[in-house]
């Protein structure tokens, strides 16, 4: 039995409550083995590099555990690459690192070393490396909702994955399939749910989220974990994903009485000739319309839209960031705009190394407010080069694409409100241009922001 442990959480996202950290906090108090969490660059700005340096230059325990905030795949990875930045801070212990969905990342050279991989979570991890640490059953969300607040999240956002994966298959989807994460038996589903449901009430979470990427792809399902939500905390705000073809007038009504404050929907791209190819099987255009003629007042329609598609002509590109001010000026609906480059599995064979690309999707592993140094970048840089998987930093664009993504950049520097669309944009801009552009031009790329830009 280790004499202390520690506990490293990396999250990009502070908002959302960390269940599994919080319940494994709880057992370490209740079992009253020694610990020290440590949560690297929390609610700090400036250097990524040295936040997590002085966070972790006291970590003494003999045993490390390291988990994540992991909603998806590529947060995951972006975790990851924290976590392979962080590791000098860390000396010759054994770090044990705890990730759901570490199929991903098996065997890749860059991540190995001084690991040990677990595929599963800290809760499980802990229970079967600490002699006596039993795991019972979930605490009483009262036990539970003591140890969340005092870990600063009260008011927070609180999540569940309640049904199975979509039944779609769109080439760029990275969330269709969460059948893996998903707990088979219905009845412990629904006791899950009515537990979390339960600790969103006690903290007084600021919203409910229902992560399923197709919340209204079984109604039944939907209906019936919204007839849980108003029995266990009524008046709770959620918010959940669905298809726009699912959002009839009526759907949206029901969410709205419900207490949905937003739904997320993908309408990806004004031309149709490239949302047919992504295999997305919706009249989008059509369907947008309907729903903005029906969405409630006091529901925001969340709305996701790509650039990189292949293929994609300027025209083209153009075109879809029209249709997205348009959508900006109206109130109540939230335009997106991401990269379907990030997650085209089935282009990355062709890839050709692009520094444009690496320097966007590299922001995604800071936290809002921090940078990155050049010593971080430069090993970024080196890392993705080397590791087959991250290939998607180098997706196959074609010369059509890269222009399109410099015409973006542009407007996003010119337009502060546009760049409030994309999230990685705006990172960008705070990841300090000049230190972008001479690691592009050492590289031999062209710079593709001005100093003007921010
Ligand atoms: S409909 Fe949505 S969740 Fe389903 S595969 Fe397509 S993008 Fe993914």
């Amino acid at each position: 039995m280790p004499r202390e442990i520690a506990v490293i959480f990396f999250a990009q996202d502070d908002r959302v409550v960390p269940v599994d950290l919080v319940e494994a906090i709880a057992w370490l108090e209740q079992s009253g083995i020694r610990h020290k969490l440590y949560m690297p660059a929390r609610g700090k700005r400036g250097s990524w590099r040295q936040a997590v340096a002085e966070t972790l230059s006291g970590v003494q325990a003999d045993e490390v555990f390291v988990c994540f905030l992991n909603e998806n795949h590529y947060l995951a990875t972006a975790s990851l690459l924290q976590l392979v930045f962080c590791a000098e801070f860390l000396g010759d212990r054994d770090i044990h690192v705890c990730l759901p969905a570490l199929s991903l990342f098996r065997g890749r050279p860059a991540l190995r070393g001084r690991f040990v991989w677990h595929a599963k979570k800290l809760t499980q991890v802990l229970g079967e490396r600490l002699d006596g640490l039993k795991k019972e059953r979930l605490f009483s969300p009262e036990v539970l909702a003591d140890v969340t607040v005092r870990l600063g999240y009260r008011r927070q956002i609180l999540s569940a994955l309640w049904s199975p994966g979509c039944g779609h298959s769109c080439s760029f989807c990275f969330s269709r399939d969460n059948g893996e994460m998903i707990e088979p038996d219905a009845g412990i589903r629904q006791e899950k749910l009515v537990f979390l449901l339960e600790l969103a009430r006690l903290t007084e979470a600021s919203c409910f989220k229902f992560r399923d990427p197709d919340f209204l792809g079984v109604p039944a399902n939907a209906w019936e974990a919204l007839r849980i939500l108003g029995s266990v905390a009524p008046g709770t705000a959620f918010r959940c994903n669905a298809r726009l073809e699912d959002l009839n007038r009526e759907a949206l009504v029901r969410l709205a009485d419900a207490g949905c404050s937003q739904v997320f929907s993908g309408v990806e791209h004004v031309s149709m000739r490239l949302v047919e190819a992504t295999g997305k099987q919706e009249k989008v255009l059509g369907l947008l319309a309907g729903v903005l003629a029906h969405k409630p007042r006091k529901m925001d329609l969340a709305l996701s839209f790509l650039a990189g598609l292949p293929g994609e002509t300027l025209p083209e590109a153009k075109d879809n960031l029209c249709l997205i001010r348009k959508l900006m000026k109206l109130k109540g609906v939230k335009p997106y705009l991401g990269y379907y480059v990030l997650f085209a599995q089935e282009v990355r064979s062709g890839a050709f190394f692009d520094p444009l690309l690496a320097c966007l999707n590299f922001s995604a592993i800071v936290p809002e407010g921090m940078f990155l140094d050049y010593q971080d970048y430069c090993g970024l840089l080196k890392t993705v080069r080397e590791d087959a998987f991250f290939s998607f930093f180098a997706a196959a664009l074609n010369r059509n694409s890269a222009e399109v993504i410099r015409m973006l950049l542009r407007e996003f520097s010119a337009d502060a409100c546009l760049s409030e669309c994309m999230p990685m944009a705006r990172k960008l801009l705070l990841l300090r241009p000049e230190l972008a552009n001479r690691i592009m031009s050492e590289l031999g790329a062209p710079t593709f922001l001005c100093r003007g830009a921010v």
